[in-house]
């Protein structure tokens, strides 16, 4: 019951490899650690991979299954925060991300787009906001109010058709078996419990919300929240053809091709027990689901899977990528916010362009030392 949905299919075993003497060590072998190292060796450099569970087993295996461009924050928002060129720039390289991401995700990705709906009038006139922004900088959103197919009663919406839905754990397991095919090594189910103890004379910290205890200054600039999610039983009815989220994000669930439901959510009815990276389920949370599961459909299915994952939030709900100020050779790439199917792919990507001495616009929006403080 506590597997999540995603990794409860049968996958062969990623070849573990044998690099004794690499130049580049990455812990965490999520989307961002397994795209990271793909990059790094097709740059040419020998690569280790190392995970304190299996592949995909943290977040990237947890996860809503939702594939979507941008970043966390609302567009409208985005551009006032990040600046108007920066915020067009993020969600331009995102939608090239997820284009990416098609052509090597085969039957783990389905671009049905996605619905960002309003839960209240309040939140329509944000959405609109944000519609309104997209389009003036020549983005493909579309403005739905013919929703009355939908329980409860939502108040508009924006379609996004870029959009799509993600097998996140067969997704990142066939990237690493390319990896691995690339000379990646990997080394599962072994924590690296200080950086002290690495062998590379480069590291890269790709653990997104789980990474506590690596670095006193990142634990203090990503701090861990817990999804909770549950799958239903295949449904005979058709009832949603893209996923769908809504109150900010807050919900989420889709309908996935053998017709069962995935919905997850609700953190925000228990916000301060949800800010941890303790990764079980709690009754509070599962209720919420349960009871909004029979809100969406007017009865409640068998659920076959509930459980939880962790994920990294960040105070701009910007990632942190580049660098590590003052740690000679440690870089990172993390703190997605609850948004890093796509974005955890593009800056597992980028980290390790920067690493191979590349420049990116990205680096400068994304550099950790806004957000950290040395210790
Ligand atoms: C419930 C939930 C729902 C979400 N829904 C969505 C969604 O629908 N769409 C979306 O875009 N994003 C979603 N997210 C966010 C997304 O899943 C993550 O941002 C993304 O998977 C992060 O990938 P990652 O590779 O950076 O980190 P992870 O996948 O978390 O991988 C980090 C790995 O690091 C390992 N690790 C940590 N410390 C050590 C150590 N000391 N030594 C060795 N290994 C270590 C962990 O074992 C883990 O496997 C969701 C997250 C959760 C939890």
């Amino acid at each position: 019951m506590n597997t999540p949905f995603w990794l409860d299919e049968p996958t062969p075993s990623v070849d573990a490899g044998s690099q004794d003497e690499v130049d580049v060590v990455i812990i965490g072998a999520g989307i961002t650690g397994v795209a990271c190292a793909l990059a790094l060796a097709r740059g040419g450099l020998r690569v280790r991979v190392h995970d304190a569970r299996g592949i995909a087993e943290g977040a990237s295996g947890r996860n809503g299954g939702f594939a979507l461009h941008g970043g966390a924050a609302r567009y409208d928002v985005a551009r006032e925060t990040y600046g108007a060129e920066a915020a067009k720039e993020l969600w331009r390289r995102t939608e090239g991300a997820l284009d990416r991401l098609e052509t090597v995700a085969g039957d783990a990705f389905r671009r049905t787009g996605s619905l960002r709906l309003a839960a209240d009038d309040e939140e329509r006139d944000e959405i609109r906001r944000e519609y309104e922004a997209l389009r003036e900088d020549g983005f493909a959103a579309e403005w739905r109010d013919q929703l009355a197919h939908l329980r409860p009663q939502f108040r508009g919406a924006i379609f996004h058709a870029t959009d799509g839905s993600l097998q996140p754990g067969r997704f990142v397991r066939g990237l690493a078996e390319q990896a691995a095919a690339e000379g990646v090594a990997f080394r599962e189910h072994h924590r690296i419990p200080s950086l002290d103890e690495l062998d590379a004379e480069q590291v890269v910290i790709a653990t997104d919300g789980s990474g506590r205890g690596l670095l006193p200054e990142l634990d203090d600039a990503i701090w861990p929240a817990r999804g909770q999610v549950i799958a239903s039983e295949p449904l005979r009815e058709w009832l949603f053809d893209c996923p769908h989220y809504a109150r900010h994000g807050f919900d989420y669930w889709q309908q996935l091709a053998d017709g069962r439901i995935v919905l997850g959510g609700f953190r925000d009815f228990s916000i301060l027990t949800e800010m941890t990276d303790d990764e079980t389920t709690t009754e509070p949370i599962q209720e919420a689901l349960d009871a909004f599961l029979v809100e969406l459909l007017g009865y409640m299915p068998e659920v076959t899977h509930r459980w939880a994952g962790i994920f990294g939030l960040t105070q701009d709900l910007l990632p942190l990528v580049g660098r590590v100020p003052d740690h000679e050779g440690i870089w990172i790439a993390a703190g997605y916010s609850g948004h890093g199917n796509v974005l955890g792919f593009m800056c597992g990507e980028l980290v390790a362009s920067a690493l191979l001495g590349e420049g990116d616009d990205l680096l400068e929006l994304f550099s950790p030392a806004r957000l950290l403080v040395s210790g």
